[in-house]
């Protein structure tokens, strides 16, 4: 399948590194051109939006925001409008973890991840949707006025204890998707969920840097392997692309099957 973004512009957050970074590179490829927003490490933001300018199909800038931080939201996408027009495609994927037992959690842990990860992404989709309204539908580049695409989590459905906070986070993203997408629907905005399991990036390090830690990993994975970000990158640009037109309000996770319940593949 080839896909062409050509002429479109995605805002992805929290693209300076891992999943961000792959979704980033992959819409690139497919001749979007790319917001790279950060909000530490500017250097290794610049330094993708260069590799991205040189690879010569979308062209990237770095644009520092925090997602949680209103004005900075709405000063990124008015930084992104002036640099390339307008604003077509939104990758919310920005997210942390600060992990702890739920009575020893504090509440600036609790505010700090629901602010990011799920305020984060109600303030950067309110921006998107504005823009999307404000400029109008553009047929010659997409059959929708705008695609929307939260990163989730498998934790959207499966509960993690000693992660409260992240595994609430997700719960509240698959809802704020789903409303969002019936909502938006009838104005032809898409909104979708990608529901990563287990892929290789500096916010699970631990979980699969040694062979133990992965031999544990992999109980949980039926797919048995851990996953890359670049399998999201690719399922990234298909959701922003009219080859899923018909799709929105759905989560599709890509996990290799870790919601498949693995503990019951033999017996229960
Ligand atoms: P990562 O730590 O490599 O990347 C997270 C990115 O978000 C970083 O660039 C970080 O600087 C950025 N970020 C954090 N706070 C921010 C803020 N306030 N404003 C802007 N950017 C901010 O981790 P990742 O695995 O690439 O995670 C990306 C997304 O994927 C997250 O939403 C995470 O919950 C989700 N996810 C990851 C996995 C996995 O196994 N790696 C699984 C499920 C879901």
């Amino acid at each position: 399948m080839n896909i062409s973004l050509e002429n479109q512009t995605a805002i992805v957050t929290g693209a300076n590194s891992g999943i961000g970074e792959a979704c980033a590179r992959a819409l690139a490829a497919a001749g979007a051109n790319v917001v790279i927003n950060y909000v530490t490490k500017p250097e290794v933001a610049e330094k993708i939006a260069a590799e991205i300018n040189v690879a010569g199909a979308g062209r990237a800038i770095a644009v520092a925001a925090d997602v949680s931080n209103e004005a900075q939201v709405e000063a990124m996408f008015v930084r992104s409008r002036a640099e390339f027009g307008t604003v077509d495609i939104l990758v919310n994927n920005a997210g942390l973890q600060k992990d702890a037992a739920l009575q020893d959690m504090t509440l600036d842990e609790w505010n700090l991840v629901i602010g990011i990860n799920l305020t984060g992404q109600f303030l950067c989709a309110r921006a998107a949707v504005r823009e999307f309204l404000r400029r109008g539908p553009r047929p010659e580049v997409s059959c929708a006025l705008g695609k929307i695409i939260c990163m989730s989590s498998v934790h959207e459905t499966i509960p993690w204890a000693g992660h409260a906070n992240y595994a609430a986070s997700k719960g509240g993203i698959l809802q704020l998707m789903k409303t969002m997408a019936q909502e938006l629907a009838p104005k032809k905005v898409r909104v979708n969920s990608i529901g990563p399991g287990a892929i290789k990036t500096p916010i699970n390090t631990l979980a699969w840097a040694t062979p133990e830690a992965e031999h544990e990993l992999l109980k949980l994975i039926p797919y048995d392997r851990v996953g890359e970000p670049s399998d999201i990158g690719k399922v990234c640009v298909w959701l922003a692309s009219d080859q899923s037109d018909y799709i929105t309000g759905q989560t599709i996770f890509v996990d290799g099957g870790m919601t498949l319940y693995p503990g019951f593949a033999t017996g229960g």
